[in-house]
């Protein structure tokens, strides 16, 4: 390794700029999705570790040629699957421009510390938490979830769980939440120690809502029983149909009985910005201990970038709080150590300068630019919802937020017409799906609802048009029709 000259990285540099501004800028010419050829595959699994090093300029050419094609599909105008986003390119400038910091953001008094600082305050201020919480970013949803879980077992589990673990616990814990609660909570409730046994599934409504009733009930009964209550993970727009509980009914049910409430708004979080969504999400986070939020999906900050929120900073502290004496200082906010670490807050010691492409996504889009692509991506849905409703050949089975789930029910074949066989409509959806996917004009996804397979589109991307959306309803009508056809 040696080291590089100004000119060499400015030349290589301009290189994987023009890569950057190619990829993204042909992007919709190409298709949304295509897999990746099975001699590519073997060719880059199979190379060993080179012995010697190439050139920049071999290793950029073997990137854009093996590499740059075969993307996830989520930069696409007409990719609406899971819930992933096209990156904003301040992010994707922020991303080379922070590894070239290169800091640690584990703390200490460098400007990285500060610009995370200064991004957890708009998130405070965003989510209207008080200054005595405390927010950090992490990978993602996934993350946000396992740490502000982990506080909430730290506070309500009613042992020192730091020192004794789960093991001496007179009586069985438990967790509340719904078939539409998002994996990665009975993951992080696994890993916590409590097992998946203490997870209670609570039935949701026709709009795919917690049922309050039935939360209480269940509260209830545990508290019968003897069973401890942790927490209740609710959701602020579900990644299945962008459903949000009732969190301020569910918030009350929680105060009543000393319960965590931790709100995954993941997905949904950033529809605070918007004038439909705004004041009553405002009034959900006013009354939970914790929330969870991914600027890389719909704020278009390039993964990873994930937020949670603690109301109780100092919980969350006591919590993580774990200083080795490689860093402990006299705590003078002026030295070199500066303010408490952002490390004492989360699992993480080392962490990068994540928070640096969500400052500059925001500060270039602006509030009111986030605003304006979430509400048009609502309206992009909502859209698509009407399409199908008024198409005879497509059923609308539930829409929220900008997810919309449906599925190809006409065709002319009287075995599927009316009479609703739920296999047989599951089998051609799938068999549509494939041939969507593989064909590469659309890219969308599936999910399973009350047992019925859908098709599931989630508009997370400010580069779609309705004309994308118009390409999407006749791509799955022209390949339904021609599924039913070869059937027949
Ligand atoms: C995506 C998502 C998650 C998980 O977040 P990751 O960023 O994938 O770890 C959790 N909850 C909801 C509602 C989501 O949409």
């Amino acid at each position: 390794m040696k080291s590089w000259s100004r000119e060499d990285i400015r030349r290589v540099g301009h290189q994987v700029v023009d890569l950057v501004a190619d990829h993204l800028s042909s992007l919709p010419d190409e298709p949304a999705f295509r897999p990746v050829p099975p001699d590519i595959i073997e060719r880059v699994q199979s190379s060993p570790a080179p012995a010697h090093g190439a050139s920049a300029d071999e290793v950029l050419r073997e990137f854009s040629e093996t590499i740059a094609p075969y993307p996830f599909g989520n930069g696409h105008p007409r990719f609406w699957g899971w819930v992933n986003s096209p990156p904003a390119v301040m992010g994707v400038f922020a991303d080379a421009l922070a590894a070239a910091m290169n800091p640690s953001c584990a703390g200490g008094n460098h400007a990285a510390i500060y610009v995370e600082r200064q991004v957890i305050q708009w998130f405070r201020d965003m989510l209207g938490f008080p200054d005595t919480s405390m927010g950090l970013l992490v990978s993602g949803g996934s993350m946000a979830t396992l740490t502000a879980l982990a506080v909430a077992r730290h506070v309500k589990s009613g042992v020192n769980v730091r020192a004794k673990g789960l093991r001496e616990t007179p009586a069985p814990f438990a967790f509340y939440m719904t078939t539409e609660g998002h994996t990665c909570a009975r993951k992080a409730i696994e890993l916590l120690g409590f097992g998946s046994e203490s997870i209670r599934t609570i039935p949701t409504d026709d709009d795919y809502r917690m049922r309050v009733d039935a939360l209480a009930a269940a509260i209830a009964d545990d508290r019968a029983r003897g069973v401890t209550p942790i927490a209740v993970v609710a959701t602020a727009g579900t990644t299945n149909t962008g459903a949000i509980d009732d969190v301020e009914a569910i918030a009350l049910v929680c105060r009543q009985h000393g319960i965590w409430l931790h709100v995954d708004a993941a997905y949904g979080g950033p529809a605070v910005l918007t004038a439909e969504y705004g004041s009553r999400l405002l009034r959900a986070f006013a009354h939970v201990d914790s929330v969870a939020l991914d600027p890389h999906k719909w704020m278009f900050v390039p993964v990873e970038a994930g937020f949670v929120i603690v109301r109780d900073a100092e919980a969350m502290r006591a919590a993580f709080s774990l200083v080795p004496p490689y860093i402990r200082s006299a705590g003078s906010p002026t030295g070199v150590y500066g303010l408490p670490w952002f490390s004492e807050y989360g699992f993480q010691q080392t962490r990068g300068f994540r928070a640096l492409k969500v400052w500059m996504t925001i500060k270039h889009a602006g509030l009111d630019g986030l605003k304006s692509a979430i509400e048009d991506n609502i309206a992009l849905a909502r859209y698509l919802a009407e399409r199908i409703r008024t198409s005879l050949t497509l059923e609308l089975i539930a829409s929220g937020l900008s997810v919309v789930c449906f599925r190809y029910v006409g065709g002319g074949s009287a075995a599927l017409q009316g009479c609703r066989d739920e296999p047989a409509l599951a089998t051609l959806n799938r068999a549509i799906l494939d041939r969507l996917q593989l064909g590469g004009d659309v890219f969308i996804t599936s999910t399973e609802l009350k047992g019925r397979f859908v098709l599931r589109a989630c508009v997370v991307n400010y580069r779609s048009t309705r004309d994308d959306i118009d390409r999407l309803v006749d791509a799955v009508c022209t390949i339904g029709s021609a599924v039913t056809e070869s059937e027949l």
